[in-house]
Order: C-alpha cells, then structure tokens, then sequence
C-alpha cells in the first residue's frame, strides 16, 4: 500500500572548488581507458582502496556504489541560514573535523543492474567541480561498464553535482544508448527562465551557473527525456520516491527485490558528518529549506523506524549503512565493508 513519499506500508556554502568561472556543462566525464588514465589515484593504487566502487547486492539486483570523487564543503557556508559561525564551528569540532578547515564532501552515484537493465543514478560531477571529482566514469569504466550499456539514467534532481557527467569529451551525450529519467516537477522548474531560489541559501555569483547547468542538460538530453511522476516506477522494483525541498522535483529511489531493499536518499543529506545530529539545521543549497528539512526527517524517522538500509549521493563512500534514532537526531551506522568470499 502506498503512503506519503511512495514508500509502502511494510517500508514504512560553499563548495570550495566551484567557482563561478565553472564550466557550466563538463567537457570531460565519460569515457574509458582515458578516463583511467587522467585519474593519478587510480593509476597509483590499482588496488581496492582508490578504486572507487563497491559492489552489492540487494535480491537479485547487483548494485555498485561508484564515487564522483570529493569536494571541500564549509560547514559555516553550508548552514548559515540555521547556525552561527561558531556553532557550526562547534558542530565541526563534535564531528571531529579539522579546525577551520573545510570538511570532505562525497559525491556518489549508484549503478543498478538486474540482469536486463544497468539504471545508472546521477552522473557526478563532470570536470565543472575541479579536480577532485568527475571521477565517476573512470569508476564505471573500473568496474566493468561501458557507457553504451547504461539503459537508463535516474537524474535525482538537476543540480550540476549530479548532472556534470551527462557530457562526453567533445561535447555531446555520453551515455548513448540510455534514456533520461527526471520527474516533470523538477524538468518544469529549471525550464522556467527564472527559477525561484529566493528561499535558499545559495551565493548570487553561483546561481545563474546553476540554472544553466540545469538548463543545458534538459537540451541536451531532449530528445530522450522520459520524465516520471514520484511514487511511479522505472522498472519493476526500482520506483522514484517524492522527497521536495532540496528541489521541487528532488526524488530518493527505492530498490525492492523480494525481502530485499534499499532507498537511495540523493541530496537529503550534503554533510552527514554534521547533519544526523542536527537535522533540524537548514542546508544552503536547498531551493526550499523549511520543505527540505521536514522531507529529511520524514525519511530519516522511516528509514530508522524501518531499519532500512541506505544509500546517498554525499554519504561517505562506500555510503552505505543504517541509521538510527536517538534523542530528536539520527547517527549514522555505516555497513560493515564486505570483502569477497
Ligand atoms: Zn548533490
């Protein structure tokens, strides 16, 4: 039975190195054997830590966690709308982050494969955020997949973290057999010439790059846009979950095969160091934050109540684990890294 979000009854700033000057759709994301080569970790380790993915199952889905790579994020910047400087600062500290430094911030995509569809949710980053990241399609290729077999794309929501890697090396589509999948919510508000990010916290300087990026990635993708409302399903056992607030259309995904699940939480969280225990603290890049906060905590209850098992774009790699609840906050307890039998 379906209640709020989608989920059933039995379920139930600052970015440091974005600048203005950021290319507004990357020139460079996917591709293969040079992908590898342009990534120096990947060419140093060759070894599980640095690869960059991390494989699992869920049923009968096998799903790879693959990582876009990392960029510094101010705590300060981040929840300015809720937090002093000095209680994030102190915030930071309680994380035991470093002192005045930024924190890391993960960026993550995850890759679906039922043996018929390989269903690829978000691109990362592309080369719009620096050289820390833009990795994801070097881990895709790392891990066995070719662009051409992607069937599918989830975009959670268009911010550019997450649609970056939609562009190949000279510019065009770099996925070329998938179709794009973004609810008509999200497809309708950065179609609009002037979105609405009054409510958020992001700088001035940054948001016409934004509402490009955006912008650019529905033309791009067009031709093969299949929007899809939250609450409907993409294939049998993957279905889009409404979670508004961080964006209009902004979705989690939920994966279910047999007793077997997983909800892909995308943006509820940007610095979970931080924000399992603070919940309540609104997030700078949230275009609506009072909306995006109660949507985290209607998930983060359900997911703890639910023992439900989570995934994220900016959880910390491999970000996978549970979360429970304690005392009005949440902690964060991570899988235990599985090595092969
Ligand atoms: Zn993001």
């Amino acid at each position: 039975m379906l209640v709020q979000n989608g989920f059933t009854r039995r379920d139930m700033f600052r970015f440091g190195a974005m600048t203005a000057a950021a290319t507004l759709l990357p020139t460079r994301a996917f591709s293969d054997d040079a992908a590898v080569a342009a990534t120096p970790d990947l060419q140093r380790t060759g070894d599980l830590q640095g690869a960059g993915f991390y494989r699992y199952k869920v049923g009968d889905f096998d799903v790879t966690l693959l990582s876009d790579g990392f960029f510094p994020m101010d705590p300060a910047g981040l929840f300015a709308q809720s937090a002093s400087a000095d209680q994030a600062a102190a915030a930071a500290k309680d994380a035991f982050l470093q002192e005045n430094q930024p924190a890391t911030g993960h960026v993550n995509g995850l890759l679906i494969q039922s043996g018929r569809d390989n269903i690829l949710i978000d691109t990362g980053c592309g080369s719009g955020f620096g050289p820390t990241t833009g990795k994801l399609a070097a881990r895709l290729a790392l891990a066995g997949i070719t662009p051409g077999e992607i069937t599918a794309i989830i975009l959670t929501h268009l911010h550019p973290d997450h649609v970056g890697g939609l562009v190949s090396p000279i510019g065009e589509f770099a996925l070329p057999n998938a179709k794009v999948i973004v609810t008509p919510t999200e497809k309708a508000f950065w179609s609009q010439p002037a979105p609405d990010l009054s409510k958020s916290g992001v700088p001035d300087g940054m948001r016409p790059m934004m509402i490009a990026a955006a912008s650019q990635s529905l033309q791009l993708t067009a031709e093969r846009l299949q929007p899809i409302e939250a609450g409907r399903s993409v294939v049998a056992g993957v279905k889009l979950l409404d979670a508004p607030g961080h964006t209009p259309g902004h979705v989690a995904v939920h994966l279910e095969s047999g007793p077997h699940e997983l909800v892909y939480i995308s943006d509820l969280l940007h610095l979970p160091q931080v924000q399992f225990s603070r919940p309540d603290w609104h997030v700078a890049f949230d275009a609506d934050p009072v909306q995006a906060t109660a949507t985290r905590k209607l998930f983060l209850d359900r997911i703890a109540s639910n023992r439900t098992l989570i995934a994220g774009s900016h959880l910390p790699f491999p970000a996978l684990g549970h979360v429970r609840a304690r005392g009005g906050a949440y902690e964060w307890v991570p899988a235990t890294w599985q090595w092969p039998a």
